[in-house]
């Protein structure tokens, strides 16, 4: 039996003062209820709203920033995963009527009542990082940016257990955990992504092998639903349903983690070896060692060459890696024993220190095609020699160069990513490598792998989902979103255009089986596909490409930017920072209009560097930046007043000061870096 709490008395319960080492991280105070009041946002004219935006602004909701203009909107209509343009337009209605951020749980309360009653669907959305269409609208509706939902509430030390909002961002709660000695236990790669959409979209990341699933650190939850609040515990089935469920039970408005002690015993080790064979049961050995290291990976040979030719060096030799990294000192002790008594030959330190480091920049590679595709499964581990073996053959079989990654995890699955680049600028070669991800995937489920994540893009593989887990989904679908507004046409009912025709093509009984089918006869189809894409690359390559789309296409669209930009956080406006620059470049070079409001709001950035620091794609982004100006100035002219008081009330700003002492605002005046935005 749920405890629901009704909408009249949706205030969090009060922050323990005798619990509360640390409340509140950058620039906003919590308030004695436990909740983030809302920042002072920098005022500056908007389009006016009409439709929904309108009827929603009537409510005078208060916490809550509508987002009414078209140019803003735009940019929640993608999350991290390109998807060939053709595809995405003929099957599904990606355009939110409206947008909205809340700041308080009221105000989320608030939202879900209205459209509750309006039978509207909610999509809610962290940092839009995961690349299988879980937060975009597939037939229009409202998006919930919850990202807004930032703050450590708090840490306890001596429990060892932090509890954070739904869209704080892992780098901050660690960040939060490093003042007092402790770290997660567990985090995905994309630290800048929200602890909800981790929950609700994935959950195996760094740390996994030793730390387990996130579900399995995690003690408490706390969910808006249509219901009202209720707040889940480990030991109920709803708690279960939460993790994965990709938004369609309600909105993570909490969670409490259990972290650990820093341990300075702890580090990585290399191990390259000549074949697949030994990397494996070398993989099975360190996997069988009590206690378990924190994190064990495998790397192709295509990967490392990859590697290599990222880092501008030869830093490591063609082989199978095993990169594994101990999590205290008995593992590292255990390590050390197991290594010298199998005669295993170690890399270098600063080798292993190298990966280990790269382990936060898995996208980098992307900027080497511009563009990168691939599949992401959960394979039997027992039979991951066959099944690495299978998608490096067919890759090469469809002219494609995997680079093939296996983080190993406790039971019987282990993930296994198999990644290629490709051309994105070429639009019939993308979609062509795209389809090919497909028949991979395809062929490896026939091995016994299974989609990692729900979405919209893996619902031709939904049948592979374990009928246990689908069952628990529905049941609590029934329970917490009776009225069905909660990401509706998602996963479980998959609809979109044509009255819904695109949960019948992409389904298991529709794209699947035809997937199915292409990757049984991969031998004959084989040529064809390859002759096709060097077709492709000779004939349909763009003669030029504009040098501002060029740098879009190398962009991953994390959104690692976003976090860190303080002219986000004083604007909470998405238009000003690299990853919305980048998106209004791509959009005006393909001869979409950018309006005046729009343009205006693109001025709005202090050149800190700060997105520069932490880009995925390390790219340049202030040149770009220069040139984007140039040509809107053209068309719109300049306010330099409002840039001036913009620039002269961010430098004022808490956020700001926080980030100059984390040392990621290179620009600003006080470092002495240049960049800084001169007005
Ligand atoms: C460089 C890079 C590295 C990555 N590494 C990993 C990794 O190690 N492991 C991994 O699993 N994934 C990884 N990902 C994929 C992705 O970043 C993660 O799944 C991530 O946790 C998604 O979080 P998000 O905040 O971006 O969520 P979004 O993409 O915004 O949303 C994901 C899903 O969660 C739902 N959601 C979001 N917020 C809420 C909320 N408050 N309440 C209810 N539902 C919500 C959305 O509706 C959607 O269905 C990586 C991606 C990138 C770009
Ligand atoms: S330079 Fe600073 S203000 Fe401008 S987009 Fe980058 S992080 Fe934001
Ligand atoms: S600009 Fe860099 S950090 Fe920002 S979304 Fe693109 S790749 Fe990620």
């Amino acid at each position: 039996m749920l405890h629901l709490v009704g909408m009249s008395a949706v205030h969090p319960e009060r922050c323990r003062a005798e619990d509360l080492l640390l409340i509140g991280d950058i620039g906003m105070e919590c308030s004695a209820n436990g909740q983030a009041s809302r920042p002072d946002l920098f005022k500056a004219k908007l389009e006016r709203p009409s439709g929904l935006s309108r009827k929603l602004d009537e409510q005078h909701i208060p916490d809550l920033r509508v987002i009414a203009g078209a140019g803003e909107r735009e940019l929640y209509t993608r999350d991290q995963a390109d998807v060939p343009q053709l595809l995405k337009d003929a099957l599904i209605d990606y355009h939110p009527e409206v947008v909205v951020q809340p700041f308080t749980y009221q105000a989320v309360a608030s939202i879900l009542e209205f459209a509750r009653a309006h039978n509207i669907p909610v999509i809610p959305r962290g940092s839009g990082s995961s690349p299988f269409g879980g937060s975009i609208p597939v037939n229009g509706g409202l998006v919930m940016d919850v990202s807004t939902l930032d703050r450590v509430l708090e840490v306890d030390a001596q429990r060892k257990l932090v509890r954070v909002q739904g869209g704080c961002r892992w780098a901050d709660v660690d960040h939060a955990l490093s003042q007092h000695s402790l770290r997660l236990i567990t985090c995905p790669s994309s630290r800048f992504s929200t602890v909800a959409g981790w929950i609700c979209g994935g959950g195996y990341g760094v740390g996994s092998l030793g730390g387990g699933h996130l579900r399995d650190i995690t003690t408490s939850l706390k969910l808006a639903t249509t219901k009202g609040i209720v707040t889940l515990q480990p030991s109920q089935e709803e708690f279960r349903a939460v993790f994965g469920s990709e938004g369609q039970l309600g909105v993570v408005l909490e969670a409490t983690l259990r972290v650990k002690g820093k341990d300075r015993s702890s580090r990585p080790h290399l191990v390259i070896l000549k074949d697949l064979e030994r990397a494996m049961d070398l993989a099975a050995s360190i996997r069988s060692l009590d206690p378990l290291p924190e994190d064990l990976i495998y790397f192709s040979p295509g990967k490392l060459r990859h590697a290599n030719e990222l880092l501008g060096s030869e830093h490591f030799r063609t082989g199978h890696a095993l990169l594994v990294t101990s999590s205290d000192e008995r593992s590292e002790k255990g390590l050390c024993k197991l290594f010298s008594s199998s005669g295993v030959q170690e890399g270098e330190g600063y080798q292993a220190r190298l990966l280990w480091h790269e382990r936060y920049f898995p996208m980098k590679l992307r900027r080497l095609g511009p563009g990168m595709l691939g599949s992401e499964v959960l394979a039997p581990t027992a039979h991951l020699g066959r099944i690495l073996q299978r998608a490096e053959d067919l890759c090469q079989e469809f002219a494609l160069d995997p680079l093939l990654e296996v983080h190993f995890l406790q039971g019987p699955e282990s993930l296994l990513l198999c990644y290629y680049l490709t051309d994105q600028t070429n639009q019939s070669l993308y979609t062509l490598d795209a389809a090919k991800s497909m028949i991979v995937t395809s062929s490896l489920m026939e091995l016994g792998a299974r989609p990692y994540s729900l979405g919209v893009w893996n619902n031709s593989f939904s049948d592979r989902w374990p009928r246990e887990e689908m069952e628990r989904l529905r049941k609590a679908k029934e329970e917490l979103d009776p009225s069905g507004i909660m990401n509706r046409g998602k996963y479980l009912a998959l609809k979109g255009r044509m009255f819904g025709g695109a949960g019948v093509i992409f389904s298991p009984k529709g794209s699947g089986l035809g997937f199915d089918v292409m990757a049984r006869m991969h031998a004959p189809i084989a040529p064809f596909l390859r002759s096709l894409s060097a077709f492709s690359r000779r004939v349909m390559a763009p003669k030029a490409v504009d040098p501002l789309v060029r740098v879009a296409n190398q962009c991953s669209m994390c959104g690692a930017c976003i976090s860190v930009c303080p002219a986000y956080a004083l604007t909470k406006d998405e238009r000003v920072t690299a990853r919305g620059k980048l998106l209004t470049a791509k959009a005006m070079a393909e001869g979409g209009e950018v309006g005046r409001e729009h343009a205006h709001r693109t001025f709005l950035c202090m050149r800190c560097k700060a997105c520069e620091q932490v880009c995925q794609s390390r790219l340049e982004l202030i040149p770009a930046y220069e040139v984007l100006e140039d040509r809107l100035e053209k068309v719109h002219g300049k306010d330099h007043v409002e840039i001036e008081r913009f620039v002269r009330m961010a430098e004022a700003s808490a956020h700001y000061e926080e980030m100059v002492s984390r040392g990621l605002v290179l620009g600003a005046p006080k470092n002495s870096m240049g960049g800084e935005r001169r007005v």
